[in-house]
């Protein structure tokens, strides 16, 4: 299928939505992004990439930094990463302490940020690195070395994250979270602070469409089994406390973050990313919730 009539007819279609939305500023070097920014990368199991506007403009992927950092802890822990994190939706707030306090320190699933603190303390229990590991595992999916953490927006959240520092203490205090809580909470602001294109996260994300496999050499990322669960989770607690809102519009699992971005996976099809800074209430961006929704209803292809 060839996506461009179809790219260019949602880019025409969100022009009034540019500037629309909320850009985050919690985190204050996430706010110097200009709002009417849009981007879009569709890439493609057989090698086929299409992308119009802002597409090769990097932006801070924020919590899709998230589905990679849950692949490593299952490629490194598998069913055992279960005992200490949850997979139901939350229903609260991705960085709510008061759900944490009520169900003993087990975060609800891996991506709030309670779970994804809990991710990262696993994958610095194993590699004693957590900041390289992740790098190198993001040059692994994109064959592209040069991508790289924004530090500039990790010190930012640093200075300012007294919230995660909350959770990641608050993890401490239950006994689910293995190292200090400083190292921890460093790798993970550096992890939301990967700068990356909707290009390259789209084919970072590729195998999640691909059985597992990265498609170019057949590398096995995950199991095709685990590959669904990563989809499942995501389907299921990817997009905030409007997830059911997402999956009833767009069809297709899918994780954003508050930089704007969303990845989201057709299986045996194509990965698809979008962004746009402009967030609606629910802190999915606003244009790019519609473009997915729009893309899933012209093409007709969605997982349902
Ligand atoms: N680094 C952000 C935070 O922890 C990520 C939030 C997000 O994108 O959901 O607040």
């Amino acid at each position: 299928m060839n996506y461009t009539p179809i790219l260019e007819e949602i880019y025409t279609d969100i022009q009034p939505l540019l500037g629309e939305g909320k850009i985050a500023d919690y985190i204050p070097e996430l706010a110097h992004v200009s709002a009417d920014k849009f981007g879009m990368a569709v890439q493609t199991i057989d090698g086929d990439l299409y992308h119009i506007g802002d597409s090769a403009e990097k932006f801070s992927i924020q919590s899709i930094s998230k589905v990679f950092t849950l692949t490593m802890a299952m490629q490194l822990e598998g069913d055992k990463l279960w005992t200490r994190i949850g997979r139901e939706p939350s229903g609260t707030a991705f960085n709510s302490l008061v759900q944490l306090e009520y169900e003993n320190g087990i975060p609800r699933n891996p991506f709030i940020n309670a779970g994804a603190l809990v991710v990262t303390d696993i994958i610095l229990t194993h590699y004693g690195n957590a900041h390289r590991s992740v790098l190198d595992f993001i040059h692994i999916l994109c064959r592209q070395a040069d991508i790289d953490f924004d530090r500039a927006v990790a010190h930012s959240e640093r200075e300012t994250g007294y919230r995660n520092a909350a959770l990641a203490y608050f993890l401490k205090s239950f006994g689910n979270l293995h190292n200090d809580a400083v190292q921890v909470l460093d790798a993970y602001f550096h992890h939301c602070s990967l700068a990356m294109s909707c290009v390259e996260l789209a084919r970072a994300g590729i195998y999640l469409a691909n059985g597992g496999k990265l498609p170019w050499n057949d590398q096995v990322i995950v199991t095709s089994n685990q590959a669904k669960y990563i989809n499942s989770l995501m389907l299921t607690c990817g997009t905030y406390d409007s997830v059911g809102d997402f999956a009833y519009r767009v069809g297709l699992p899918g994780k954003s973050g508050v930089g704007g971005g969303i990845l989201a996976v057709m299986p045996n099809e194509f990965s698809v990313c979008v962004w746009s800074p402009g967030l609606n209430a629910s802190g999915n961006s606003l244009a790019g919730t519609r473009a997915l929704e729009l893309f899933t209803t012209l093409t007709g292809i969605s997982i349902f």
